[in-house]
């Protein structure tokens, strides 16, 4: 194997939640490595911003509004987004949120938020992508799970079940489509530090905890989210479909 199998330079990839935090560095880091970069969110200032420094660094770009709980915009986008680009080699399918409720406190609400964000808005995006990449036989879908996805962690009922729905649809969706050229497989952060998490974890308290389940020492950057999605998202891992890979320094291994 030669490295060249790393090489994204060239394909066209969409990131889901690129407006900021995790997916906006994983947008920044797949153009940094040559992709053609889709950024899609809610928040269109913070996506103009991010195809700016894109350009400004010799990459290419462009923006999309999208909330992925609206069915019909993820059809519109999807389709402006082949017509901008002409393909779609890689979906990051990163959008999500976590709200710890105890489960006593559940609302039907709550569970709808999240659910429908997490959980049912990734997977429309998916099958928008999937039905372009299954026409052209080639497609990388990443979906973001979580550590979450595999342990349980009191207070956060709804997210750790919507992220162990996201490894259950990547197993299900690789099945359906690996045979046809699309490779589906998610990653699972620990906690990671981002201008939304930076608060808490900057907490000694708070940041102590975290610390004392994580063996390899520090919490997780966005880089090193970022080096595991654009591994998935390459030909070096062609032959990985239907996986979770954990980047959780060891947290899940105890
Ligand atoms: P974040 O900073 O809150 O960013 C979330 C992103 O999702 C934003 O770009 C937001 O953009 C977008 N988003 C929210 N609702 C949306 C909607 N309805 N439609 C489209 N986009 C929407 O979160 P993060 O910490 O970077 O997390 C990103 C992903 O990683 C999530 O799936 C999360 O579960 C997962 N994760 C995070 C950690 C961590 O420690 N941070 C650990 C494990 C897994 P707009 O508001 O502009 O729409």
């Amino acid at each position: 194997m030669s490295i060249s199998a790393f090489d994204i330079s060239g394909k066209v990839a969409v990131v889901t939640g690129a407006s900021r935090g995790i997916g906006r560095g994983i947008a920044a880091a797949l153009a940094e490595a040559g992709a053609k970069v889709a950024v899609a969110a809610r928040n269109m200032e913070e996506l103009e911003s991010l195809k700016r420094e894109i350009l400004a660094s010799g990459g290419e770009a462009e923006a999309f509004r999208l909330d992925v709980r609206d069915l019909a915009q993820i059809e519109a986008v999807f389709a402006d987004i082949r017509k901008r680009f002409g393909r779609i080699d890689i979906l990051v399918n990163n959008a999500g949120m976590g709200q710890p409720i105890f489960a006593v406190d559940i609302t039907e609400k709550s569970w709808d938020e999240m659910m429908s964000l997490n959980l049912k808005g990734l997977f429309f995006c998916a099958q928008a992508a999937g039905r372009i990449m299954l026409e052209q036989g080639y497609g990388k879908i990443v979906n973001m799970s979580s550590q979450a996805s595999v342990i349980g962690i009191p207070g956060e009922a709804v997210y750790c079940a919507s992220k162990g729905g996201v490894n259950q649809l990547t197993k299900v969706l690789a099945l359906e489509w690996s045979a046809r050229g699309v490779n589906v497989n998610a990653v699972g952060p620990t906690f990671i530090y981002t201008p939304g998490t930076a608060e808490r974890l900057d907490t000694p308290d708070y940041r102590a905890k975290v610390l004392a389940g994580l063996p390899i020492g520090r919490v997780g950057t966005i880089a090193d989210v970022a080096g595991a999605v654009i591994y998935l998202a390459s030909a070096a891992s062609d032959m990985v479909s239907g996986s979770l890979l954990l980047v959780d320094g060891g947290w899940t291994a105890q």
